[in-house]
């Protein structure tokens, strides 16, 4: 979709930090993080919301959301995460692309720095 961020950055038109990307899927940072290591996994192919996204790319979508989140424990070793889908504005969706916030959670936040963090996250197999 052509306004859409969540398209540009997956074509490559906007920059962002990659963590890991396949043929369905694309995770990034968060430009606004919560927290040390919050990521968002988005599909590549553009859907609206939870109601619009196919079963199938929804399936790949969840697949790497557990393959992050084991990556995320492995390396920054948060007390847990919170797994966060928004949908509809009154939910707090501001980008209407789908996408799943992963957010680790510390019981001491930490200072970062972001491509510290980014560097450290990424998973570079294909
Ligand atoms: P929502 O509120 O729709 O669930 O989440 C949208 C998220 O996307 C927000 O946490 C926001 O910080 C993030 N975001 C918005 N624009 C950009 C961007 O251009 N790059 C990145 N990396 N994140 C973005
Ligand atoms: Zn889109």
């Amino acid at each position: 979709m052509d306004s859409c961020i969540f398209c540009k950055i997956v074509n490559g038109e906007i920059p962002s930090k990659k963590i890991y990307e396949n043929d369905y899927v694309y995770s990034l940072l968060d430009i606004s993080p919560q927290s040390k290591g919050h990521v968002l996994v988005i599909p590549k192919k553009h859907s609206r919301d939870i109601y619009e996204i196919d079963d199938d790319i929804l399936c790949e979508v969840m697949k790497a959301v557990k393959k992050l989140s084991v990556n995320i424990k492995e390396k920054l070793n948060p007390e847990g995460l919170n797994i966060v889908q928004n949908s509809g504005e009154i939910a707090g969706q501001s980008v209407f692309h789908f996408h799943i916030h992963i957010i680790p959670r510390y019981k001491r936040e930490q200072e970062y720095d972001i491509d510290e963090v980014a560097e450290e996250l990424r998973i570079k197999e294909l």
